[in-house]
């Protein structure tokens, strides 16, 4: 696939660092970089509730303060679109988002990730939605010797199951890293003999693609590629991808697979980093592998999300 001289989009930077001391960046400052590398398309996230409440207090204030900074951007820099967004969570199976539909509405796209292990299916208790994360899991042997007992065929049936509400969900825009949940748990919390996702096939058999691709064609939503997912061994550039996928701890061969599905599929592709700026300022825009993935899963150019017109709303 080449994209000649078609501007990017990058769909997924976070404007606050995770870690301590938190610092952040203003919108003038990523598009700045963005534009370096020929984005023109750039949506703005941060976690809700996480990163709203703790930088902003409330989701007014946050489109308040982040749209005054988004005009000022588009006064020096009218060719780059700025969108504003939120990145939330998934915690049921049957696909109950952790933000209520008229806070969504109040920004233009909803990312949305599984960050958790969906509750309310064969391997959690409905009252223990948004409980167990998959980054808060570590060095807690309650949850440890939990997971433990899963079963990796009921464990992949929630993900199914969550994934597939999601793309019947109309609030949603993008699925934000989709396959990294069962590749973390598995990887994390099972030992190598019972890693059992080895090939597409493993993740999602023939029949439950077809029910979970063409629901997310009809409705619009878009599946996220990061420029850390491509195996190390196809990679074009390791030096801007995340810490972790730097040694391909969220990489998997199946990727290829996967994203060759969702063309066929005429399923909607979306570009983001992930980058948390400004220490990851850097990355902003960086997504040489994440292109290099696509084109060897022989997704078409239309299918990925280069302008506006492409992304569905929110609540659209
Ligand atoms: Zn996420
Ligand atoms: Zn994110």
């Amino acid at each position: 696939m080449d994209l000649g001289s078609l501007a990017l989009a990058d769909l997924h930077i976070h404007m606050h660092e995770d870690d301590p001391p938190h610092r952040g960046c203003s919108v003038e400052e990523i598009v700045e970089v963005a534009l370096e590398r020929n984005v023109k398309l750039i949506g703005v996230v941060e976690h809700y509730p996480g990163g709203v409440l703790e930088y902003y207090g409330s989701i007014e204030n946050y489109c308040i303060q982040v749209r005054k900074q988004i005009k000022v951007a588009k006064e020096r820099f009218p060719e780059v679109e700025v969108l504003l967004g939120l990145e939330a969570s998934i915690l049921t199976v049957d696909g109950e988002l952790n933000i209520r539909p008229e806070e969504a509405r109040k920004v233009d796209f909803l990312l949305v990730g599984m960050h958790h292990i969906p509750a309310g299916g064969k391997c959690l208790p409905y009252e223990m939605k948004g409980r167990i994360g998959v980054g808060d899991v570590k060095g807690n042997p309650e949850y440890r010797s939990f997971l433990r007992k899963f079963n990796w065929k009921d464990l992949i049936e929630d993900w199914q199951e969550a994934t597939l509400s999601l793309m019947r969900n109309p609030l949603v825009s993008i699925y934000a890293h989709p396959v990294q949940w069962p590749l973390v748990v598995m990887r994390k919390f099972l030992p190598k003999e019972r890693w059992h996702l080895r090939k597409i096939e493993d993740l999602i058999p023939p029949h439950i693609a077809q029910e979970i691709f063409s629901n997310a064609r009809k409705a619009g939503i878009a599946w996220e590629v990061n420029n850390g997912y491509l195996p190390v061994e196809y990679r074009v550039d390791n030096k801007y991808v995340g810490a972790g996928n730097k040694r391909g701890e969220n990489s998997w061969s199946g990727m290829i697979d996967l994203f060759r599905i969702v063309g066929e599929y005429e399923v909607k592709v979306s570009l983001g980093t992930d980058a948390h700026v400004p220490m990851e300022l850097e990355r902003v825009g960086r997504l040489a592998n994440a292109i290099e993935l696509l084109r060897l899963a022989g997704v078409s150019k239309e299918n990925i999300i280069l302008k506006r017109e492409q992304i569905r709303l929110c609540g659209t």
